[in-house]
């Protein structure tokens, strides 16, 4: 009986060491977090070189059909919020056109201060 008792203490010790070993991890990690920036830096390079080659999605409200059929016969019309082209411009494109616009914007006043 005393034995099994023994035996029971050591699993709170253990749990005890892996919060231990836990700390120590995140005191040593620093390389696990450079690989981690580093694999998420690539993904969102990925992302927005896709969304450079392809720019656009499908419109979530129509589904990139661009209109909305009538129950009644042929009658439709087309979708608000894409304004019937069905498409939506990807969030990863958005970010280009703005870095884009902000590199214009100043590059046409540094041409300017030239001048
Ligand atoms: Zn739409």
């Amino acid at each position: 009986m005393l034995s099994r008792a023994a035996t029971a203490i050591p699993i709170p010790a253990t749990h005890g060491s892996e919060l231990a070993a836990t700390v120590t991890a995140t005191a040593h990690t620093a390389g696990q977090v450079a690989t981690v920036l580093l694999v998420v830096t690539i993904a969102v390079a990925f992302y927005l070189f896709t969304c450079l080659v392809w720019p656009f999605g499908k419109c979530r409200r129509c589904k990139g059909v661009g209109k909305f059929k009538s129950p009644f016969g042929n009658a439709f019309r087309h979708c608000g919020k894409c304004d019937g082209s069905g498409l939506r411009v990807r969030l990863g494109r958005h970010v280009i056109n703005h870095i884009r616009a902000v590199r214009g914007a100043g590059q046409n006043s540094s041409s300017k201060g030239d001048r």
